[in-house]
């Protein structure tokens, strides 16, 4: 059933073909969604061509989102086509090697900073415009991580951030709740991706999803989709401000 015909959903975080946001999009098309499908660089749109044919954006932007005049624009472009937006994946994440493989305790100030701006804050750069487009309402959803709220071996600055992320989460729920834009983090299990082959010992946090996480199996980036295209539905309409467990069930073991 296309439940979200007629919606128009912005889409930040595709960098090739095994790209949670790639998941996401699929399954936001597959149900009537019209995109707006973002790349970061020219050197990303040689390895998302490929993708497009599938996607079939009414938009194609390129955005990065560390520059203010490159979001405005992307913004400008919605407005300039659409007059409005129903849905924002925010499917970013950032961080220089060295904070990401060193201590959180020797983190520089610079790479921590870096790291939050890309990562977390902006999610509220996105929110922000995104609000007056979403008159109707709306759905914002980020990619968080388990990291977020334990401590997980090798995931450095990034849990401290992703902690961030989702509290921001929770605040932007409640700030635009009366609005009836609602705001998800959604935190995949494992995914062999091109931003998880930074985290070191990758191998581990899969080897140990299969073992142990209640399903007994990994997820993949069309579950993401999935879940997070039911986030999106009329039929979650009084969901908001959650962590959504995309994982096998791993979150719930010690
Ligand atoms: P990915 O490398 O495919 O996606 C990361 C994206 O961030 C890339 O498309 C990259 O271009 C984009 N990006 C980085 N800096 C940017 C900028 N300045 N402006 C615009 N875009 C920028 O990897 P992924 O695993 O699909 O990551 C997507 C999200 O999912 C991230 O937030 C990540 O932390 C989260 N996540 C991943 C996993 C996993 O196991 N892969 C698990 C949980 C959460």
């Amino acid at each position: 059933m296309k439940t979200l015909e007629g919606r128009i959903a912005l889409i930040t975080g595709i960098a090739n073909e095994n790209s949670i946001a790639y998941g996401v999009a699929r399954s936001l098309k597959a149900r009537g969604a019209q995109l707006v499908v973002t790349y970061v660089n020219d050197r990303t749109l040689d390895f998302i061509k490929p993708l497009l044919p599938d996607l079939d954006p009414a938009l194609l932007l390129k955005c990065d989102v560390a520059d203010d005049a490159s979001l405005d624009a992307t913004f400008a472009a919605i407005t300039d086509k659409f007059g409005k937006l129903d849905i924002a994946l925010h499917s970013i994440a950032f961080a220089q090697k060295d904070d990401l493989h060193g201590r959180v305790v020797d983190t520089s100030r610079e790479g921590f900073m870096q790291a939050m701006d890309i990562s977390c804050h902006s999610f509220v750069r996105i929110a922000h415009r995104a609000e007056p487009l979403m008159k109707d309402g709306g759905t914002l959803i980020t990619m968080s991580y388990y990291g977020a709220e334990k401590v997980v071996p090798n995931y450095g600055v990034m849990g401290p951030v992703k902690a961030a992320l989702e509290s921001t989460t929770r605040y932007l729920a409640n700030e635009l709740g009366p609005k009836k834009i609602r705001v998800h983090a959604v935190s995949p299990g494992p995914v062999q991706t091109r931003a998880a082959s930074g985290i070191r010992e990758f191998g581990l946090l899969i080897e140990n999803s299969i073992q142990h996480a209640p399903l007994r199996e990994l997820i993949d980036i069309d579950d993401v989709g999935e879940a997070t295209a039911f986030l999106c539905e009329d039929g979650a309409k009084r969901i908001t401000g959650s962590v959504f467990y995309v994982d096998g069930g791993i979150n719930i073991v010690s």
